[in-house]
């Protein structure tokens, strides 16, 4: 199931994450999915034994069942930050919401896709995902 849901932004603290991880698995490639909470993505599902090809990662993406991610994440080593023909395929598939981490990672190394591959601005928020409490 993919929830078409508005998306304000992701969390500043995801973002860091999804860049952290692109770093220690370089020089093979990631993928997971986005999963947001009242609109903002805060959760990257990660996909099981993700090998180092493009499109092995990108085809344990299409096998993932009902999951309620509004988009898709993965790095690219390569260091270009653009979808290829299979990375489309599947962001016409997997939601609107689609982040491509480049090489080596940095806070301007990584750009978001909607479903039809055009670059959509993805604020990153500071939110707050652990302390519930404060005010
Ligand atoms: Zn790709």
């Amino acid at each position: 199931m993919i929830k078409n849901i508005e998306i304000k932004g992701i969390a500043k603290d995801t973002l860091d994450f999804i860049l952290e991880v692109s770093r220690s698995t370089y020089p093979n490639e990631f993928a997971g999915l986005l999963e947001a909470e009242d609109g903002i993505i805060t959760d990257v599902l990660f996909l099981p034994g993700t090998e180092s090809s493009e499109s092995n990662a990108v085809l344990k993406l299409f096998m993932m069942p009902n999951t309620s991610a509004v988009g898709s994440v993965h790095s690219h080593p390569s260091s270009i930050i653009r979808p290829s023909k299979a990375d489309l395929r599947l962001f016409s598939k997997t939601g609107t919401r689609h982040i491509i981490a480049g090489h080596p990672y940095g806070h301007k190394n990584w750009k978001c896709y909607d479903g039809t591959g055009q670059i959509v601005d993805l604020p990153v928020l500071d939110v707050d995902l652990g302390d519930e409490d404060v005010l």
